[in-house]
This record gives C-alpha cells, sequence and structure tokens, in this order.
C-alpha cells in the first residue's frame, strides 16, 4: 500500500475495512461475447414494457416518483392474488433483500444477557450476497453444508436458528425445494423468518406465496430482472404478511424513500400487463434448457437437474477454469465460482439458440481437441 492509501483510508470507517463486498459477474464493455454468465434474459423486454418506454410523458421527469410505488404494487398483488398491504417494491431484489436482512435478523442480542442468541443459517453453497449482507449489517450467520448431491440439508436447517434464508431454485445449483419442504420449515418455528429468494422460481420453482395465507413467518422476495428481461431497470419486491411489509416500509423510509424511480414503476406496470410475451419467453428459455442439457450429456458432462434459467455443470475430465478460460478465448462468458466444492463447476445462463448451439460447438471442439 502506498503512503497515500495509507493516508487516504485512515478516514474509513472500522466496518468499511471489514467488508468483503460482493463481486457481480462481469459486463465486458471491449468485446462482445455470448453473454452466458449474469443469467440475465437473453429476450428483450414486452412489447408493452418497449411501448411504455417511448410513450413514457418524459415531463414527469421533474416530479418525485410515488414513494409507495401504488401502481406497480396494484399489478403485483393482482397478478399473485394477495392484498396491496402484503407487496413491498424496491430496486432490484438485492435491496430488498437488504433492507429484509436489517429489518428482520438484527435482533440477536438478548438485552437481558448481552449474549448473542442464535445466528441465523442459510447453505453454503448458494448466492453470495447472503454472507455480505450479514456481515454489512451485523448479524451472525453460519452455513449449512448442501449435501453431495447439492439438494437442502433439511435436518440442518430445521435445527434452531434467529432466521433461514433460501434461494429457491437455489443458485447457483439450479436446485428447486418443494413446498412442503418450505412448509415443515415454517412450519417448525412460527418466530422465526424464512425468507425465501425465488429470483428464479418463474423458471420452473413452485412460489411459496402459496403458503402466504397459512404461514406470517415466510417472505417471499422476487424480480423484474429475470423472468420479466428488466435487469436494467432494477426493480424487485416481496410478499408477506403486513407486518413484514410494514417492517420493509420502515427501513426504507429511515434510508431513502424514492427507491423506485417512474419509469421503472411504469416498466414494471407494462410487464405484468403483458403477460403473453412473458409466457412465450420463460418456455422457450425452458424448452432450450432442457435441449442444452442433454447435448451436454452427450459430451460427458453433468448437470444438475435445474428449475432455472441457468444449469451448473461439470465434466471429470476437465477442469472448470480451464473450460472456463477456452470459452472466453471463444467469444463466450460463463461464470467460475472460485469456491470450495464448486470450483471444478461452471455455471451458465440459458442464452437464445443460436446463443446455445455456439455454447456447445465451442464446447464440442475443445472436448474433442484434449482428447
Ligand atoms: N437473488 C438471487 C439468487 C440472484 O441470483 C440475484 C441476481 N444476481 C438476485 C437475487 C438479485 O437480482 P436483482 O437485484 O437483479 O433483482
Amino acid at each position: 500500500m502506498s503512503d497515500y492509501d495509507r493516508d487516504a483510508r485512515r478516514l474509513w470507517s472500522r466496518k468499511v475495512h471489514g467488508l468483503t463486498p460482493y463481486v457481480p459477474g462481469e459486463q465486458p464493455r471491449d468485446r462482445v461475447f455470448i453473454k452466458l454468465n449474469t443469467n440475465e434474459n437473453p429476450y428483450p423486454p414486452a412489447p408493452g414494457v418497449i411501448e411504455a418506454i417511448q410513450t413514457f410523458p418524459v415531463e414527469r421527469l421533474k416530479l418525485y416518483p410515488d414513494p409507495t410505488g401504488l401502481a406497480t404494487r396494484t399489478a403485483l398483488a393482482d397478478y399473485h392474488g394477495v392484498a396491496l398491504d402484503q407487496v413491498f417494491v424496491g430496486n432490484g431484489s438485492d435491496e430488498v433483500l437488504a433492507m429484509a436482512f436489517q429489518a428482520f435478523f438484527n435482533h440477536h442480542i438478548d438485552p437481558a444477557t448481552a449474549k448473542e442468541t442464535e445466528k441465523i443459517v442459510f447453505p453454503d453453497i448458494t448466492y453470495s450476497f447472503y454472507p455480505v449482507y450479514a456481515r454489512l449489517y451485523d448479524i451472525p450467520y453460519r452455513t449449512v453444508p448442501l449435501a453431495d448431491d447439492f439438494t437442502m440439508p433439511l435436518a440442518s436447517l430445521q435445527a434452531p436458528s434467529a432466521g433461514i434464508v433460501l434461494a429457491n431454485p437455489n443458485a447457483p445449483t439450479g436446485i428447486a425445494l418443494a413446498l412442503d419442504d418450505i412448509r415443515s420449515l415454517a412450519a417448525a418455528d412460527r418466530d422465526r423468518l424464512i425468507l425465501v429468494d425465488e429470483a428464479y422460481v418463474d423458471f420452473g420453482g413452485e412460489s411459496a406465496v402459496a403458503l402466504l395465507p397459512e404461514f406470517d413467518n415466510i417472505l417471499v422476495i422476487q424480480t423484474l430482472s429475470k423472468s420479466r428481461s428488466l435487469a436494467g431497470m432494477r426493480i424487485g419486491f416481496a410478499i408477506g404478511d403486513p407486518h413484514l411489509i410494514h417492517a420493509l416500509e420502515r427501513i426504507r423510509d429511515s434510508f431513502n424513500s424514492y427507491t423506485l424511480d417512474s419509469l421503472a414503476q411504469t416498466c414494471a406496470v407494462a410487464a405484468f400487463a403483458d403477460g403473453h410475451w412473458f409466457e412465450t419467453t420463460r418456455i422457450r428459455i425452458m424448452t432450450t434448457r432442457e435441449r442444452t442439457t442433454k447435448a451436454l450429456e452427450s459430451l460427458g458432462f453433468s448437470v444438475l437437474p435445474s428449475a432455472a434459467n441457468f444449469i451448473f455443470i461439470r465434466h471429470d475430465r476437465y477442469q472448470a477454469a480451464d473450460l472456463y478460460t477456452r470459452l472466453r478465448d471463444a467469444g463466450i462468458l460463463v461464470r467460475h465460482f472460485k469456491q470450495p466444492r464448486i470450483e471444478n463447476s461452471l455455471r451458465v445462463s440459458i442464452g437464445t439458440d443460436p446463443d446455445m448451439d455456439a455454447f456447445i460447438t465451442a464446447l464440442t471442439e475443445i472436448t474433442a481437441d484434449s482428447q
């Protein structure tokens, strides 16, 4: 570290020194890649969304957006068959997740004894933002190892804890958990919140929104980034008991009243109004996923059963790090996590059919080359 850096960093808070921030997948600007690395939707947003953007009354931008996101929440409540006061919207589901960590998992110090009570839990292999939020908000956590086949370790999740965070389908494995399993986790301790991150649920999972009439200790978080092709608009939402939603509103209104801008709110409403596009594209992605899986299996890859818009693959004879580099050289970006247990796997987002054809052709050549 230079003298300058040392000097400048003396102004950092203790918290900033201690952080290990999340590293998002690469967004290359210098070269055109087939991008299969950040689980974006390969199809454009719905025609109705494009029209809403083109006809957006730009003069409205001089005004602040609706802080309550009423029109967006109404569209979401109608779509999911829940009441308006069960819906919270935010700037991408990452933000909603961060607010949920703050709202529900920060009461771990027993005021009487000043001792830490139970920690929150999540699997060892899951969305890598969870430990980042936990550390940011000083929330003690422990991880429970996924089984060898990467399924959820239900028995260890059942054990007492201060809260459970699950991605369903899980990332980066793509494996979905059945609703009955979430039901039994929620029923085991009704004083414990289960945060169910359903970023990928529209590609084959079952939504825990169906459990909300039974449980007020489940909060479901979804996004318009994946199945609605709106990653660049940053729209996420939570659905749960009105008391949970109220807690999220209290956090938001202590931080930034206007998390969702006016154009994003307009797009969200238009996305839900154009259900046909949503159905067509998500089914297309699932069909491409199954076709890609079969082609990879015939090249000798193991592919975990995915209910998401990505697959998690490995090959016994090839190192994932080498495959990653060779694919990159061929103009195809995938995601490689240098993390114990999964360092020899690659996560591959499902692109268009031509994208996946190019990917399969590249792997066919790579695997033929190194025989
Ligand atoms: N949850 C999971 C499991 C994800 O993979 C992602 C995407 N990185 C998100 C949440 C966040 O998505 P967004 O903030 O775009 O809504």
